[in-house]
C-alpha cells in the first residue's frame, strides 16, 4: 500500500469514525455541534460520568485518535509510518492493511490490550 492509499483510507476511516461519534453524541443532550471539537473532550468526559453510552463513544474517540495520529504521522513522519513505535519493528504488512493507524506491532499491541484489561478488572 503506498502512502497515497492509506490517506485515503485512514481520511475515510476518520470521517465514518466522526460520524459515529457525532451520532452516539447527539443521543445525549446539549451536545456542542462539531464546530467546538476542543468542548468534545471535556463532553466525553461528562457523557463517561453519566454512563451514558460511555463505552461505546470513548472506544469510538479512543480510535478516532488513533487514526488521527496515523494521519499526522503519516503526512510529517511517512519514513516511520509502518514501524512499531515501541519497539521499532515493521509492523506486520496483514496489521497495516486491515488496521492502517496500528500504532504498535501486534506483540506490543497485546501487551498493551493486556495491560487494559487487568487495569479495568
Ligand atoms: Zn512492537
Amino acid at each position: 500500500m503506498n502512502k497515497a492509499e492509506l490517506m485515503l483510507k485512514l481520511e475515510k476511516e476518520r470521517r465514518k469514525l466522526a460520524e459515529l461519534i457525532s451520532l452516539a453524541e447527539s443521543k445525549g443532550e446539549d451536545v456542542p455541534g462539531p464546530d467546538h471539537p476542543d468542548h468534545l473532550a471535556e463532553h466525553a468526559s461528562e457523557l463517561a460520568h453519566k454512563e451514558y453510552k460511555a463505552g461505546e463513544v470513548a472506544s469510538l474517540k479512543y480510535l478516532l485518535k488513533e487514526v488521527e495520529h496515523a494521519l499526522a504521522k503519516l503526512e510529517t513522519h511517512s519514513d516511520k509510518f509502518g514501524y512499531c513505535e515501541k519497539c521499532g519493528q515493521i509492523i506486520e504488512e496483514e496489521r497495516l492493511n486491515a488496521k492502517p493507524w496500528a500504532r504498535y506491532c501486534l506483540r506490543c499491541r497485546k501487551n498493551y490490550e493486556g495491560s487494559i484489561t487487568r487495569r479495568k478488572k
